[in-house]
């Protein structure tokens, strides 16, 4: 169950409906927003239907959900969250595209990114700072002179910048160059720094653990928005399949069936998801069609010379082309990409 009380209300009317929930044996989590407090009531709540809680000062709406996530549930909010980043607006009619890089690695190469993704219709630009690689001797990111490069790259094209948050040491440096932090698959779980980033009021964009189910995205979902920053983007980038031809296999499903359970946003990484540059493009259209709010692109100026995942990484020409026919997509599913 959960119950919404005016931000404006006082802290004794807030305890006293946490102290009644509490006297009858009950958790209560609180996440305090600026126009509104959330008590999650943990547990079974059947006991409470005959509680007249609306009735308590302050109290705007009681709602049960059945489902183990709360906040993230379409039973909590019935309609896709808008998130709102200076001019940018993922959720809404639009189809937002990130493009950029797997990693940052010199001036020449973010900026002259930056600038043709731009030119090819991309809203936000991309670029790992700090890499989760899978080998400790593989390239880790410029690290503070890579989150530099990538920011620069994107004031001077108007773009907004998200990059990859690893730990909670991170996140300060992180924050002072980012717009979204990006969480990665393989910190889904990080629940720790999931509940960090939930303090701040910063989108997230939560990538799906590569052995995650749609509940467990959810519920990852839910340590962020239970901190209190609803600003969560959620992001389908392939899962491990028995398939080994692709590096991931793409849970096109995922997207509606989000769309049912959640009203997150959700994108889709189709470069991490095929691993294959050839089916980047048919991905990136099939996502679209099967409703997803934005897609998340490796490109790259010479792919061949990435020093990381080269082989699902688009040229700028290539990715000019996807954003075209992308665009054709949308508009039969009456979504738009705006391509300026
Ligand atoms: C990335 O987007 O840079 C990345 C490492 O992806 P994932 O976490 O989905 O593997
Ligand atoms: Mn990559």
């Amino acid at each position: 169950m959960i119950i919404v009380i005016n931000g404006k209300a006082s802290d004794s009317h807030v305890e006293k409906v946490v102290q009644r929930l509490q006297k009858m044996g009950h958790k209560v989590n609180i996440s305090r927003g600026e126009r509104r407090i959330v008590l999650g009531v943990i547990g079974d709540a059947k006991d409470l239907s005959s509680v007249p809680l609306s009735a308590y000062e302050g109290v705007e709406e009681v709602i049960q959900i059945e489902k183990p996530y709360k906040l993230a549930s379409k039973e909590y909010k019935s309609f896709t969250t808008n998130i709102k980043i200076k001019d940018v607006v993922i959720g809404g009619k639009e189809v937002i595209v990130i493009a950029g890089p797997c990693a940052v690695e010199n001036k020449k190469q973010i900026f002259e990114t930056a600038r043709q993704v731009k030119s090819s219709g991309a809203k936000i630009l991309r670029g790992g700072a700090f890499k989760p690689r899978t080998s400790p001797y593989s390239f880790q990111g410029l690290e503070e002179e890579g989150l530099k490069l990538l920011a620069k790259a994107a004031e001077n094209t108007g773009l907004l910048v998200v990059t990859e948050v690893m730990s909670v040491n991170q996140i300060e440096l992180v924050g002072q160059y980012t717009d979204i932090f990006q969480v990665g698959a393989r910190n889904m779980q990080n629940f720790v720094l999931l509940k960090e980033l939930g303090k701040l009021d910063k989108p997230v964009l939560l990538k799906r653990g590569m052995a995650a189910t749609i509940e467990e995205l959810l519920l990852a979902a839910e340590y962020i928005l239970s901190e209190g920053n609803h600003q969560v983007i959620l992001c389908e980038r392939g899962i491990r399949t028995f398939e080994n031809y692709t590096r991931n296999t793409l849970d096109l499903s995922a997207i509606p069936a989000i769309k049912e359970l959640s009203h997150l946003p959700i994108i889709v990484d189709p470069s991490h998801a095929t691993g294959r540059k050839e089916l980047v493009g048919p991905m990136s259209k099939a996502a679209i069609a099967a409703g997803a709010d934005g897609l998340i692109i490796e490109v790259h100026p010479k792919p061949k010379e990435s020093i990381s995942d080269g082989a699902q990484t688009l040229d700028f020409g290539n990715f000019n082309k996807l954003m075209s026919e992308v665009a054709q997509v949308a508009l039969a599913v009456n979504r738009m990409v705006n391509l300026k």
